[in-house]
């Protein structure tokens, strides 16, 4: 079993209807009425998707809300509880009218001035409904980074939850209004070099919150070519070390890079056991070809299969993993 574990609905985030609401919100005009998406839509704005994973051999997808979409910064506190609610709304659609390939990964209401007890029980309704991870962003202004860090006591109530219900954080940057950081091409890496070294630094979070677990998407950003550096300035300022919070099970990575010399170096740099299969497949830059493959770059599955593991830590990246630390997608995985 092939399990790709970063995806997010793109298309089905842009159905005219969807953005129209959303832009509505912001205009200010908080229109009372839900898009009214026909099911027929919700399955055609899969179409494509599905029809890349049977062409690649992916049997399943933990699908998000577009990260772009989350938009964290933007809006009002009421805004964004309802804006999370719509598009988790149409993820749950999404996987339950296409039985078997999907399993839903859930967006949050954040806001700057939001409450964590708000975001904390926003999780709770939508595990409740059947969601397996939720998409949490690090930053929340917009690729400005104003706030204080994520792993402060603030976000605590979110912690608690997070580690009561047994559902994964995984750590995704948004939008961003800063022109010097292009959303797909840095902001969403600044997120995740910023979200693994917050790790380091928070003494007492995984003190606190022994289970809980956070998945830092496209290979942990810098992790595989700067670990070294950061096993050092964790000796030097008394941080937890990369080691230590990968080995004790509160951090992971996926395989969101894009040719085969990056991906043996997360091989290489990062515990297999904290490596999930992943391809953001469709998503990030859709049916854009690499030259040395003559494939898309997001077939990640090519890299994956050239890399040097054997069959056994193959099978541990592709399934095995997922499985172990996003314990509640198995009502969604035929067996
Ligand atoms: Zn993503």
């Amino acid at each position: 079993m092939i399990i790709d574990s970063h995806q997010h609905f793109v298309r089905l985030a842009k159905h005219p209807e969807v953005e129209g609401f959303r832009k509505a919100q912001l205009a200010g005009q908080n229109p009372d009425a839900l898009p009214n998406i026909l099911d027929t839509d919700v399955k055609k704005s899969l179409e494509q998707v599905v029809s890349l994973m049977e062409t690649r051999g992916i049997d399943v997808a933990f699908a998000s809300p577009r990260a772009k979409a989350m938009a964290t910064h933007d809006g009002t506190v009421n805004q964004n509880a309802i804006w999370a609610d719509l598009n988790n709304g149409l993820i749950s659609r999404a996987c339950q009218l296409t039985p078997g390939r999907f399993v839903p990964v859930g967006m949050l209401g954040q806001h700057p001035s939001c409450p964590s007890e708000q975001v904390a029980k926003q999780i709770d309704r939508w595990a409740k409904e059947g969601f397996v991870a939720f998409n949490f962003d690090p930053d929340g202004t917009g690729g400005r980074w104003l706030n204080q860090p994520f792993t402060g006591k603030h976000n605590y109530p979110v912690f608690e939850v997070a580690q009561g219900l047994d559902v994964p954080l995984v750590l995704h940057g948004s939008e961003s209004i800063n022109k010097n950081f292009p959303h797909t091409a840095v902001q969403y890496l600044v997120a995740d070099i910023t979200g693994f070294v917050q790790l380091m630094m928070a003494k007492d979070l995984f003190r606190d919150f022994p289970r809980l677990r956070f998945l830092i998407p496209h290979a942990g950003g810098a992790l595989p070519c700067q670990i070294g550096r950061w096993r050092a300035i964790a000796k030097h300022n008394n941080w937890a070390s990369p080691d230590e919070i990968l080995g004790n099970g509160n951090v992971y990575v996926d395989t969101c890079v894009y040719n085969d010399l990056n991906m043996q170096m997360l091989f290489d740099a990062v515990p297999l056991d904290n490596i999930l299969f992943g391809s953001e497949c469709d998503g990030a830059f859709p049916g854009v070809m690499n030259d040395e493959t003559k494939d898309h770059y997001d077939n990640t599955r090519r890299y994956v299969d050239d890399s040097k593991l054997s069959a056994a830590d193959k099978d541990r990246v592709y399934a095995a993993n997922a499985r172990r630390v996003y314990p509640r997608a198995s009502r969604w995985i035929k067996a």
